[in-house]
């Protein structure tokens, strides 16, 4: 049977001019990660404009640059305007670290933490991730979704457009699959950009407590191909720590994921140091947490193509003493990234915002360093330097609005949000 096929209407594409703005950050410097001095260059223009056409970015420059272009000349007619006078704007956040799948908010282990229990102490007295296990395997997939769909307006709201999801509250496979295809579910209704990673390896589950290798082989054996057959992530990620996953089983992990096709990215040094060199050798695309590092861990890291994102949301929450060694990675060399990690046991926020202040005030990183590791650095940890973290002619159209003078204010500002709009692919979420 020959189908009848639609005509197509052809269509003109929208063509939008981005004209005076105050403040435009491009992050300008191509697909790769910035790494040294080169994360304090953003590219700053005065007085800039965007002309984007398409869902991309066609040309970037002053406005009186811009204005020349030929491409604009011959399309005068279809442009769409919009003065941007009083508005700094970036390229869109990219948050490439949350855990947005879960019921409920761990409000008892927060009253226990307040009351001076650690971490380890919580989790061993039944809370911390096993307390949100039970929440997502007696939630629907509809209701995670909607979980999902209400992280990604938050984050939308705060000027992200895109983000990395993982599971890792089900913990057997259904409820992982499960997970996974409610952020499916959710990111097919934004219009923003989201990755998936599949956490399968967050903890071994209770009815596995006395047999954590019994739960690495389930999840070699039964899981991953599930997860691969249902396209359903493009990561795998492993939380490589005491009282989660050991070194051997994280590598056996990483590299089943690897065998299957998959892209891997691991939790590492949260609270306890593990050798980086052995995780570094599988070529994960990024090492995240990173607060308990040996010299030689450092140099390691600098010296490999691995993103090293740091979360200093759950310092802040978890009031650890300790901050990860942004100065030091960064002197070093490496491609430091910044990121939420949303998730409800040990940093509430989906606030890239707040990250760029603790990364200033905690961390001493600069500004710039903090907005280039918010965006093309976080791009970079997601394999997406190529279309995401910087605005330049060829790029998505990826952009963030704040109602401020000064980029510097976006670190300063803290527990504020300025953020007016995004775009996301050409489109504007909500006009200003
Ligand atoms: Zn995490």
């Amino acid at each position: 049977m020959v189908r009848a096929r639609q005509a197509a209407v052809p269509r003109p594409e929208p063509v939008v001019l981005l004209d005076r703005i105050s403040q435009l950050v491009t992050m300008a410097g191509g697909a790769d990660a910035r790494r040294g001095k080169a994360m304090r260059e953003i590219g700053l223009i005065r007085d800039g404009a965007v002309l984007i056409s398409g869902g991309q970015v066609v040309a970037v420059g002053s406005a009186r640059e811009v204005a020349k272009s030929t491409w604009l000349r011959q399309h005068r007619r279809e442009v769409i305007e919009l003065d941007c006078r009083g508005k700094v704007v970036l390229p869109g956040f990219v948050d490439s670290h949350t855990h947005p799948v879960f019921a409920a908010p761990r409000l008892i282990d927060f009253e226990k933490r307040a009351a001076g229990a650690s971490y380890e102490e919580i989790a061993a007295a039944g809370g911390g991730i096993r307390a949100s296990i039970a929440g997502v395997r007696g939630t629907s997939e509809q209701k995670l979704s909607e979980q999902v769909t209400s992280a990604l307006r938050q984050a939308q709201a705060q000027g992200t457009t895109t983000l990395e999801a993982k599971s890792g509250y089900g913990l057997d496979a259904a409820s992982e699959l499960k997970s996974l295809r409610a952020i499916r579910r959710a990111a097919a209704e934004w219009p923003g950009t989201v990755v998936a990673t599949f956490l399968g390896a967050h903890v071994p589950p209770p009815e596995f407590k006395e047999d954590p290798d019994a739960y690495v082989e389930l999840l070699c054996a039964e899981m991953l191909p599930k997860v691969v057959k249902g396209k359903l992530a493009r990561y795998v990620d492993v939380f490589c720590e005491r009282g989660a996953f050991t070194l051997q089983q994280t590598v056996r992990i990483l590299r089943e994921a690897v065998r299957l096709g998959l892209r891997t990215r691991v939790h590492v040094g949260q609270m306890t140091n593990t050798p980086l060199e052995t995780i570094l050798a599988e070529h994960p695309a990024s090492v995240d947490h990173m607060d308990e590092l040996r010299r030689e861990d450092i140099a390691a890291v600098a010296n490999s193509d691995t993103v090293a994102t740091l979360l200093p949301g759950a310092n802040y929450f978890l009031a650890t003493k300790k901050y990860p060694p942004a100065r030091k990675l960064i002197d070093a060399g490496a491609a430091v990234a910044l990121a939420t990690d949303y998730n409800p046991g040990t940093s509430p926020t989906i606030s890239m915002p707040m990250v760029l202040s603790l990364a200033c005030t905690q961390m001493k990183m600069t500004v710039e360093e903090a907005l280039t590791a918010a965006t093309i650095n976080g791009a970079c940890a997601l394999e997406l330097g190529g279309q995401k973290g910087s605005v330049e002619a060829g790029k998505d159209a990826d952009l963030a609005f704040f109602e401020l003078d000064d980029y510097r204010e976006l670190a300063y500002w803290f527990g504020a949000n300025h953020c007016a709009a995004v775009m996301m692919a050409g489109s504007f979420a909500d006009l200003f």
